[in-house]
């Protein structure tokens, strides 16, 4: 098909999506289902009909208040939507169209640009990252790797794991080294930073979300993203700081944001890193 045709209607799919993400991102943390019963609205309880559920559309037409009860709907029901279209088409654009990316690659990056999206949102509102979402990922990262090998291949985390001989051991062996190195960071940073600041610098759910970042990125990408995240958070601490609200920081939302822009352009990130890498090396052969 078209680039031209796909992109659309990716896009259409994206939006839909988006709003099922919405329904997640209220109904998880409670423990409710996510398949029934359809959309409602948290105040007069009055079930959503189609024509007032469609993506960023409805909400406009609504002027963003309940047809009935006429209470404000959230504004981050379309902010969702369009972050998630977003996602289905710009991903599609870098990977498969620019990168030339196999399709399962597409898939998977785009299931985890969902399960960013939906712990970002929940970390913002309630300071949780539910268990649901990043053990799912910890689980399904190694079994994607071992059906679809590909998804290390652009990252170059098997070049360590030439020995085992199998690509599908390999992109396993990746996406394990992954889940220990990127949730092993944040666990190691975790505790240093809270003995030197005497209260919690992050807590395990950051630690299980990076794991699972890892499981899928492999680990060179989990370490570029480790230390880019902090970049994200400064802009928004410092105003924040300032403003004398900067108590507490949900953390999910900078390391979703350093992943989501190293998905497309990790290859600069990772290559300078190898590079250190190298230096480093040559420095530990001087001194032995
Ligand atoms: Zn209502």
């Amino acid at each position: 098909m078209d680039a031209a045709i796909l992109i659309p209607f990716l896009l259409i799919i994206g939006l839909a999506v988006g709003s099922f993400l919405n329904v997640c991102i209220y109904r998880i943390p409670i423990g409710k289902s996510i398949i029934r019963p359809g959309s409602f609205c948290p105040l007069c309880k009055k079930p959503i009909t189609w024509y007032d559920n469609i993506p960023i559309i409805s909400y406009v037409l609504l002027g963003g208040r309940c047809r009935w009860c006429k209470e404000a709907i959230s504004l981050r029901y379309p902010i969702v939507e369009s972050l998630t279209g977003a996602l289905f088409t710009l991903f599609f654009y870098y990977l498969v169209i620019k990168t030339g990316e196999h399709l399962e690659v597409y898939v998977i990056y785009t299931l985890l640009g969902c399960a960013l999206i939906v712990s970002s949102f929940i970390d913002m509102e309630l300071y949780i990252i539910p268990n649901e979402i990043t053990y799912a990922g910890m689980v399904s990262a190694p079994l994607f790797s071992l059906l679809f090998p590909s998804l290390h291949h652009s990252t170059d985390n098997l070049r360590v794991f030439n020995l085992l001989g199998s690509v599908r051991l390999d992109a396993l062996a990746a996406s394990l080294l992954g889940i220990l190195i990127g949730g092993g960071l944040v666990l190691v940073f975790g505790v240093l930073g809270t003995l030197l600041l005497r209260k919690e610098a992050m807590g395990m759910g950051d630690v299980k979300l990076m794991a699972m970042v890892g499981g899928i990125m492999g680990w060179k990408p989990a370490v570029v993203i480790f230390f880019l995240a902090p970049f994200f958070a400064l802009v928004v601490a410092i105003p924040l700081l300032f403003l004398g609200k900067g108590r507490t920081i949900p953390y999910a939302p900078f390391l979703s944001l350093a992943t989501l822009v190293s998905i497309p352009l990790h290859e600069p990130f990772v290559r300078f890193l190898d590079s250190r890498l190298y230096l480093f090396s040559e420095l530990l052969r001087e001194l032995l």
